[in-house]
């Protein structure tokens, strides 16, 4: 029999929408099958409160895979030398959004490596050429680090959100999965940069990176819970064949799972994706996340051309959306567990104070 307190840290998360570290620490190392099943009965009565059984829709654009940073983990890191790079063209970056509007996008994710290419200038010409074509259309940025001034300009070009993973809490385990250049300090004070703009701002991390403890969770937990972002992106971390991090363990599906319930809980309003390294580790992992509390899911827009070499991780799926017949699928995916695709721009009911 497993300890009845981690049900009442349930309770209480549901009641009260935060937990102290240990608290959080202990939820995560009792996991059980029971304790999830319970908890996803609580996140998902919370999902429906807020978002009904609505799944919003985002148009990924992977505009580049040229990265000037190393990470450890990253299939598109600068030091991988067998990635072909590409990158999209402003033409074919609008060509990908025209396809997208027809099919009912009406968020683009623009996503992309730090690359030196697309500087700031030109990226605001692409954003602004969306913006004024689009109106209508949520512009969501993914492209890295940069200064408070760099994220100004493309807010006045017109994006409207940003996704930055803050990929780890503690310093010490960013270390461990990053070159020295990079710091988590630096990655938090671009969330809070992006924050004071007015984006609306998604953050998150890899489920199971290497040397990952329920610590450093607890700690992610911590820091989510005071930043409170529009969005939270999680995932488990999959090994690339091309990195240093070839033979490390991915992360699990049923840890994956159970910290999507947790966040649901605890920022109720949020916009949550079932990610796509959610799906690719399990064949339905995109329809267990949505039953776990997520609400958003984010087929690939880019050109069919270029999808294989934007490779974070081995195995990765794109969900194909360029055809409507796969957005038909995935509509009748979401259908069978009781879950409707819309088209809407799905703003979050996350409103920060
Ligand atoms: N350059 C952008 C986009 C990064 S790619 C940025 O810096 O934000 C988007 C996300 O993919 C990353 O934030 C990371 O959390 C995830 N990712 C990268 N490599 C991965 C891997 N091997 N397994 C799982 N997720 C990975």
């Amino acid at each position: 029999m497993m300890d009845p307190c981690l049900y009442t840290f349930i309770d209480k998360l549901e009641a009260e929408h935060t937990l102290y570290a240990s608290e959080w620490q202990q939820l995560l190392d009792g996991y059980t099958p029971r304790l999830a099943a319970y908890l996803f009965e609580k996140s998902r009565r919370a999902r429906i409160q807020f978002y009904g059984h609505d799944v919003y829709i985002r148009g990924l654009i992977e505009f580049t895979n040229y990265c000037r940073n190393n990470c450890y983990y990253c299939g598109i890191r600068s030091g991988n030398t067998h990635v072909h790079r590409y990158r999209l063209t402003k033409e074919e970056i609008l060509s990908c959004c025209e396809t997208g509007y027809e099919l009912g996008f009406r968020t683009f994710v623009l996503q992309g490596g730090e690359d030196p290419y697309y500087t700031t200038a030109r990226l605001s010409d692409v954003v602004h050429t969306i913006r004024t074509t689009y109106p209508d259309c949520a512009i969501t940025l993914s492209t890295g680090e940069a200064t408070k001034e760099e994220y100004q300009q493309l807010f006045d070009a017109g994006a409207n959100r940003f996704l930055l993973r803050h990929e780890t809490y503690n310093t010490e385990h960013y270390q461990k999965l990053h070159p020295a250049q990079l710091s988590a300090a630096h990655r938090q004070q671009c969330l809070w940069d992006l924050k004071e703009i007015g984006y609306q701002v998604g953050t998150g991390f890899m489920v199971g990176s290497p040397w990952q403890t329920s610590e450093h969770l607890a700690e992610d937990l911590l820091f989510l819970k005071e930043l409170n972002p529009q969005m939270v992106g999680i995932g488990p971390f999959i090994p690339h064949h091309d990195t240093p991090f070839a033979g490390q363990k991915a992360g699990t599906l049923e840890l994956t799972l159970f910290l999507l319930g947790l966040i649901r809980l605890m920022l109720p309003g949020v916009l949550l994706p079932a990610t796509t390294a959610l799906g690719t580790i399990a064949e339905n992992g995109r329809e267990l996340g949505i039953l776990s509390g997520a609400n958003v899911v984010m087929p690939n827009l880019s050109p069919k051309r270029v999808r294989g070499d934007y490779l974070l991780y081995d195995n990765k799926i794109s969900t194909d959306a360029e055809a409507a017949e796969c957005r038909r699928e995935l509509e009748q995916h979401m259908q069978s567990i009781g879950y409707q695709v819309v088209t809407a721009r799905g703003d979050s009911l996350n409103i920060t104070p």
